[in-house]
């Protein structure tokens, strides 16, 4: 565990963007130091679902220790192994590999819970910033403003006080797409569910990748047959001309980067269906015809050169965003908000406390992006599409079953 520092100075003030679970972390953490901290957070509704599944690493519980949070290690599924199925629905591959499963709500509801409503302001969109010498200034839409001693950019992958302060950094398409769904574990079919719900599992169609896992149900419940199975289809699509049409509703707009969910096209779902059946294994096909609404991640990720711009901080997905088959997103921000709550408490200037803090997290964050690029390469647009239904993937499924959603590489 590391050293989060004791106060410096009780007047110490910050403002952070965006009130997800990265935000959040390192609120928390800058507020065990001592710091008076307000949230502002876009959305005026209570945030849910995002993310759908999410797996941990041992480190993510570290960073919740050290943001006064005890979880519990029961709280989750705990999943003991890893299997990979070809196509026809036969076992090709299994490792040993214990890993606890969240949901996205569970961890979010973590890390909510301790503010209360005074210091989270929710419908404040962030929409410019001002620095002096002595503070810096937060704009927001509705015309209002906030000052503080430090502004933490904790706004996600699109963040706006990335574009504000370094607007050179764009996110570069991946060329594929992730399609992701939730379905109660009670509605998935018995052969599905008892082959591979205590698992995570994988399905490998030549360029695709498949994934499955249980997660904690309503209200964290763990009890069997109240969880939730939680599938990750990666899928190369062609940039120019069929990602458009993925994030083209039925009014004919095209949305940017990502598509809301409802508004996703039910010839898309619907074809989804369709290639579930022909590409993947049974077991898999039947997760995804269980799930009632799957939705679209188009993959995107950005290196960043720097972190900090004079009293401004970029923390979380604002900061770096890899592929995600590290699976590591949440515990990548809780140890960005770790190293700059420490960073905080070892410099007395905010200058002085940015440098270090990007000093450790830039190279970090590149690696986490590099190796994410690595995982991600056997999936790409440029594959053939054809699909060739052979499973000659016996060694490369074993890599794949080791490598993904692990820290240790
Ligand atoms: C759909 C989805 C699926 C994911 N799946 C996984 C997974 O399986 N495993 C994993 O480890 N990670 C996953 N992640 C990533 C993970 O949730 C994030 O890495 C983690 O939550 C940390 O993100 P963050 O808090 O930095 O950004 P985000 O979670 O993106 O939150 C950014 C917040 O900033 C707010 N915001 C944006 N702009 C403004 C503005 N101008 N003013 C005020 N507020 C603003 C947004 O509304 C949002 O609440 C997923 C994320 C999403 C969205």
């Amino acid at each position: 565990m590391r050293r989060t520092g004791l106060p410096q100075s009780a007047a110490r003030t910050a403002i952070v963007i965006g009130g997800s679970i990265g935000g959040l972390i390192a609120g928390l953490l800058l507020r065990r130091a001592g710091w008076q901290v307000s949230i502002y957070e876009r959305s005026p509704v209570k945030l849910a679902g995002r993310g759908a599944g999410i797996v941990t690493h041992r480190e993510l519980w570290d960073c919740l220790f050290a943001a006064g949070i005890d979880p519990s290690m029961e709280d989750g599924v705990l999943v003991d192994e890893r299997v990979c199925l070809d196509i026809e629905g036969h076992e090709i591959e299994r490792v040993a590999f214990p890993q606890i499963m969240q949901s996205w709500d569970r961890l979010f509801g973590l890390v909510r819970e301790p503010w209360g409503e005074a210091d989270y302001h929710m419908g404040r969109e962030l929409v410019g910033i001002a620095q002096s010498d002595s503070s810096v200034t937060a704009q927001f839409a509705d015309g209002s403003t906030a000052s503080a001693d430090l502004l933490v950019g904790a706004d996600g992958f699109r963040s706006t006080v990335r574009q504000l302060v370094a607007p050179q950094i764009q996110p570069i398409y991946a060329g594929y797409v992730c399609w992701r769904g939730m379905v109660e574990e009670a509605e998935l079919p018995p052969k599905a569910h008892d082959a591979l719900f205590h698992l995570f599992g994988m399905c490998l169609p030549k360029g695709e990748q498949m994934v499955v896992y249980p997660v904690t149900g309503e209200g964290a419940d763990t009890r069997p047959g109240h969880r939730r199975g939680n599938f990750v289809w990666y899928r190369p699509v062609e940039a120019e001309r069929d990602l458009p049409d993925l994030l083209t509703d039925d009014a004919g707009h095209t949305h940017t980067l990502s598509i809301p969910p409802p508004l996703i096209r039910a010839d898309h779902i619907a074809r989804l269906r369709v290639d579930a059946q022909r590409l993947l294994a049974p077991q898999f096909a039947a997760w995804v015809e269980a799930t009632k609404a799957p939705f679209l991640q188009p993959i995107y990720d950005f290196e960043s050169e720097r972190l900090g711009f004079g009293r401004v901080v970029l923390v979380g997905d604002a900061a770096f965003q890899a592929r995600p088959h590290i699976g590591a997103g949440v515990t990548k921000a809780g140890q960005d908000a770790i190293a700059l709550a420490d960073a905080l408490a070892r410099h007395d200037s905010i200058g002085a406390a940015l440098a270090a803090y990007e000093a450790e997290r830039v190279p970090e964050g590149k690696r986490i992006v590099r190796r994410a690029r690595y995982l991600g390469a056997s999936i790409t647009a440029a594959l053939p599409r054809e699909h060739v239904l052979t499973p000659d993937i016996d060694h490369s499924a074993r890599a794949v079953l080791e490598e993904t959603a692990t820290l240790v590489f």
